[in-house]
């Protein structure tokens, strides 16, 4: 694409139309389903001084080592547009003095965009969305698999049924720290067959060559030591204890020792959700543990666990056909007077299920009535007669179909919510 003013910056797009709809669709499913579980809406600032990420995301992240767009502003201060969401929150706790306690845990959510200079390609963008989640202060392993319910009930919600939950555990951070010496060991030895970038990682962040999607590297990971095999007693009771919850609720979910998510801030559970359709093969959503997070950033030494799901990633996923159909533009027609008290009663109901509708019945006669409902753009009519009132049945016109196409159709009144939602 050639540079010009005209064309948003490379990796960047507007967000209009479906995807839009689509966005506020899962956003406002999303406030609804935190609020049952108790997250409160938090929006920190678009930019951070940079050591916010540096010291909490880690210096030898790809994130931070390659990602940011970090500036100099005006007053010579180091800043970034934020890469992630979880820093930020963390700060903002500590800035506002906000009260977090072991016992008396603090649950916050966000969303909105985030800035990362990677390469553009199929869902993976330089601004994107995140919708994300964080509970600091509670350790317990229900707090963990709620935290993992509560990504896979959102999924669900919007309609993503077949969503897989990958989990693994990280330990706690002497564990951590041994399996990281055990596998640059293993790795050292072959180091001459890794691929550019896993030799890189081995000097830098050697848990990450465990993700790596060369072939090569992979075979090479297949045999590396295992997480499991460094875990503590208890770290192991802890993830088995979660895996049980889990089981308890009916969330489907694979172990996948490989596992290990590109932030530094990470220990014991880490977590992420796909789907196996083989729409897209990366994950959606992520997240897990931090024990040291808002302690680095000047908070309490407490624990916490959150995740953040990819806008972008999950709007792709959704159906347009279904989103389409909110803009659909519905008149309810009484064919005289007569009908006005049944048609309105119809109205209303349709108005309760959040379905735009236009209740239209100014004009003389049924063919005022339709030109008055062609003027508002409306697509369907449901026109109500005496038949009508007398069988409990609607007549569903199509403005845009022909007669051979199906432009009318008599449907079951009962049955007009379902069709209006699902047609
Ligand atoms: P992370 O913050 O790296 O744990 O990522 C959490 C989720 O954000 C991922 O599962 C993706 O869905 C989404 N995500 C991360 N990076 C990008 C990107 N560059 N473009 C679009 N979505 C992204």
């Amino acid at each position: 694409m050639t540079k010009t003013i005209f064309n948003p910056v490379r990796g960047m797009k507007d967000l209009y139309g479906i995807d839009l709809t689509k966005y506020q669709y899962i956003i406002d499913n999303a406030l609804r389903i935190a609020n049952k579980y108790g997250y409160k809406l938090i929006e920190t600032p678009i930019v951070e001084n940079t050591e916010v990420f540096q010291r909490s995301i880690g210096d030898e992240t790809d994130v931070v080592a390659k990602e940011m767009y970090t500036f100099k502003d005006k007053g010579d201060e180091s800043i970034t547009l934020r890469p992630e969401g979880t820093a930020g929150v963390m700060r903002a706790i500590v800035s506002n003095n906000i009260s977090v306690t072991k016992n008396n845990p603090l649950k916050l959510m966000y969303y909105g965009p985030m800035f990362r200079y990677d390469r553009p390609q199929k869902g993976r963008y330089r601004q994107f969305h995140q919708l994300g989640f964080e509970n600091i202060g509670a350790m317990s392993p229900y707090t963990d698999a709620l935290t993992i319910a509560l990504a896979h009930e959102i999924l669900t919600a919007v309609g993503i049924f077949d969503c897989q939950v990958y989990i693994n555990s990280l330990g706690e951070l002497s564990s951590r720290e041994d399996y990281i010496k055990a596998i640059v060991k293993y790795f050292s030895i072959y180091e001459d067959k890794l691929s550019e970038e896993s030799k890189i990682r081995l000097k830098k962040n050697p848990l990450r060559i465990l993700d790596s999607k060369d072939n090569n590297d992979k075979e090479i990971c297949s045999m590396a030591p295992k997480i499991y095999d460094y875990l503590s007693k208890n770290d192991i009771k802890y993830f088995e204890c979660i895996c049980d919850i889990l089981d308890n609720y009916g969330i489907k979910y694979e172990i996948d020792n490989l596992l290990v998510r590109g932030l530094d801030y990470y220990s014991h559970t880490i977590f992420e959700l796909k789907v196996n359709n083989g729409q897209y093969k990366d994950a959606i959503g992520g997240g897990g543990r931090y024990d040291r997070l808002l302690n680095i950033l000047g908070g309490p030494d407490v624990s916490g666990i959150g995740f953040a799901i990819g806008m972008e990633r999950l709007m792709m996923l959704l159906d347009d056909n279904k989103f389409k159909l909110k803009e659909n533009i519905i008149s309810v027609i009484p064919v005289s007077e007569n009908e006005n008290e049944s048609a309105f009663e119809l109205y209303k109901n349709i108005l309760s299920y959040d379905i735009r509708a236009e209740f239209v019945h100014i004009g003389n006669n049924l063919s005022k009535k339709v030109e008055i409902a062609s003027k508002l753009d409306s697509n369907i009519l449901l026109i109500i007669g005496n038949d009508e009132v007398k069988d409990n049945t609607v007549t569903v016109t199509y403005m845009n179909k022909t007669e051979e196409e199906g432009r009318n159709t008599v449907i079951n009144r009962n049955n007009i919510i379902n069709f209006l939602k699902y047609n």
